[in-house]
C-alpha cells in the first residue's frame, strides 16, 4: 500500500561528487570532538600523560548541510557573536554495519570531502560550563559545509596530507592528517559500537589547531590534499 503523507516529504539532501553525474544522498552527520592534539590544547584540554581519550562523538541534522558545485553561501546564524570555523576532512560511507572492526572500516568509506563544522563557541563554551547539550552550539541550520566529494576509488584512503584553511587569503589552519589523534579507521570502528552506521552517513573528523572567528563578508579556501578544494563566502 502506497503511503500517503500529510505534506511533502523533504527531498534528500547531498553533496556532489567529482567527476560523477549521481550525486551522495546524506543520511546522518556524525562529528568527532577533539582529534588533532594541538586543536585539543587550544580548546584548553590538559595533556593526556596517560595517552590518547577514547574519541567522542555529536551530530548535526543532515539538513543543516550546505553543499554543491563552485562558491557555497554561508549564511552567519542568529543567537552567535563567535562563529567559529573548523576544517575538517569528511568520509563519506558507502556502507556501514555496527560493531564493525578496525581493519574492515575503511571499506565502508565510498569518498571524501573538504568540510567545515562551523560552531556557536560563546554558545558551546555555556553549555559546557552548565552541562547543557551541545546541540545549539553545532547543530544549527548550515553548520555543515562540504565541499564535493572524490571517490576513495580515485584517492585511496587518506591518512596523511596537509589540510588547511585560507580566510581572506590568509592561512588560519595549516595541519596534516597524519597529525588525528584517532584515524578515520578507528573513528568508525569507535562509532559503529555507539549507533549501527549505514550508507550516506557523514562523519566530520576534528579539525587541526587555528579555529578562530568568522565575520560576515568573509571568503573561505580550503583544502585537503588530494581532493576538490572548499570555497564559501559568510553573508
Ligand atoms: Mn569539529
Amino acid at each position: 500500500m502506497n503511503t500517503v503523507y500529510l505534506f511533502s516529504p523533504p527531498a534528500p539532501v547531498s553533496v556532489p561528487v567529482a567527476g560523477q553525474d549521481a550525486v551522495f544522498p546524506v543520511r546522518r552527520i556524525f562529528c568527532v570532538g577533539r582529534n588533532y592534539a594541538e586543536h585539543a590544547r587550544e580548546m584548553g584540554a590538559h595533556d593526556q600523560a596517560a595517552g590518547l581519550e577514547p574519541p567522542f562523538f555529536f551530530s548535526k541534522p543532515a539538513d543543516a548541510l550546505v553543499s554543491g558545485e563552485g562558491e557555497l553561501a554561508v549564511s552567519y546564524p542568529p543567537q552567535t557573536a563567535n562563529l567559529h570555523h573548523e576544517i575538517e576532512l569528511v568520509a563519506a560511507l558507502g556502507q556501514g554495519g555496527a560493531q564493525i572492526a578496525a581493519d574492515q572500516a575503511l571499506a565502508c568509506v565510498l569518498a571524501y570531502g573538504v568540510g567545515l563544522d562551523l560552531t556557536r563557541r560563546d554558545v558551546q563554551a555555556r553549555a559546557k560550563e552548565k552541562g547543557h547539550p551541545w546541540d545549539m552550539s553545532k547543530g544549527f541550520d548550515q553548520s555543515a559545509v562540504c565541499a564535493p566529494l572524490r571517490l576513495a576509488a580515485e584517492c585511496g584512503h587518506l591518512t596523511q596530507g596537509r589540510i588547511w584553511l585560507e580566510i581572506n587569503g590568509q592561512l588560519r589552519q595549516d595541519g596534516d592528517l597524519a597529525q588525528m589523534g584517532w584515524p578515520v579507521a578507528q573513528i568508525i570502528a569507535n562509532l559503529s559500537t555507539w549507533v549501527t552506521l549505514a550508507a550516506g552517513d557523514l562523519i566530520y573528523t576534528g579539525t587541526p589547531a587555528g579555529v578562530g572567528a568568522l565575520l560576515r563578508g568573509d571568503v573561505l579556501r580550503a583544502g585537503v590534499a588530494g581532493l576538490p578544494e572548499l570555497h564559501a563566502r559568510i553573508i
